[in-house]
């Protein structure tokens, strides 16, 4: 690593900071409904107007010690915790995609997932204004990365765009697909919402790969929290009621599938490449692969539908 790769490194670091500050605003405010704009951040118990000082991002905090300077108030150690995952983030995504329309767009992307992901932790919600934001912006990357890759042709420009929006239909399609089959298997409509959106919105800035594989990983991790959270509370508790208990609680989705989608974009060539090694016939593959995508995602997604009809 050279001094100039160095340089742009650290000043990556410090732009995801400078972001995932961005990014605590919006998780705070957009399910509130509050403008993200106005007013400048302040301290939520006495509204006292954050200095510049404490405003640098992941440092502010430590020089107040997690206190409010005005009102000793503690502020939450997630705030400089997110802007250092934002600023690791888009380290990652630069050393993946070196100076490329492609880091700049996945990382927007990655900002869409972290904001959608604590959202959803904090409120079982995934707002339309953060799932439509990103969708529309999905297709323009798509459409500007078409325009490069094809050499300033209209053609090129138009192929991908039209890849994101088949990816895209594709999303809400599998999850509609699923709905279907949940709602004949309990004989009651089931409830789908955000999570349609949300995986729509990943088709839009990638592929119908992605958007597969995006899926099958998500419900297979949902499937493993799931059951984590449940041996969890049986193990707190001391019995088996505890772990059941859980389990009729309600498992956001969006972690899942965001975390789905980021391991499919950095690491889904050579999770698809080994797959393909570990079922040697082609014959297999075919059959073997759609199965246990779509077995997973009903496994997981009827669970989580029932429980909102509840
Ligand atoms: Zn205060």
């Amino acid at each position: 690593m050279n001094i100039y790769d160095t340089i742009v490194q650290i000043i990556v670091f410090w732009l995801g900071a400078a972001i995932g500050s961005f990014l605590n605003v919006v998780v705070y405010r957009v399910p509130a409904g509050i403008s993200i704009l106005w007013p400048p951040s302040r301290c939520p118990q006495c509204f006292h107007q954050l200095g510049m000082g404490e405003n640098i991002p992941i440092l502010g905090w430590l020089l107040l010690r997690g206190k409010c300077c005005h009102c000793r108030t503690p502020i939450s150690a997630r705030y400089p915790l997110i802007e250092a995952i934002t600023a690791i983030i888009f380290v990652l995504v630069y050393n993946r995609f070196g100076i490329s329309i492609q880091t700049v767009g996945y990382s927007l992307l990655m900002c869409w997932l972290l904001a959608l992901t604590l959202i959803d932790l904090d409120t079982m919600t995934l707002p339309n204004p953060l799932t439509q934001s990103g969708l529309v912006l999905g297709l323009a990357f798509q459409a500007a990365v078409g325009y490069i890759d094809s050499n300033h042709s209209a053609i090129g420009m138009s192929e991908y765009l039209i890849q994101g929006i088949l990816a895209m239909v594709l999303g809400i399609w599998i999850y509609d697909a699923i709905q279907i089959i949940g709602s004949i298997m309990m004989g009651q409509l089931a409830q789908g919402g955000g999570d349609a959106k949300l995986m729509a919105m990943i088709g839009a800035w990638t592929s119908w790969k992605v958007v597969l594989l995006s899926g099958a990983l998500a419900s297979s991790l949902a499937l493993g929290g799931f059951v984590a959270m449940a041996g969890y509370s049986m193990i707190r508790a001391g019995g088996i009621t505890a772990g059941a208990d859980r389990l009729t609680k309600p498992l956001p989705l969006g972690p899942f599938i965001a975390m789905g989608a980021t391991i499919s974009l950095f690491w889904g060539d050579s999770l698809m490449a080994s797959y393909h090694q570990f079922m040697t016939s082609p014959d297999r593959y075919v059959l073997a692969l759609p199965l246990l995508i779509f077995l997973s995602m009903l496994l997981v997604w009827t669970r989580k539908m029932r429980l909102i009809e509840q």
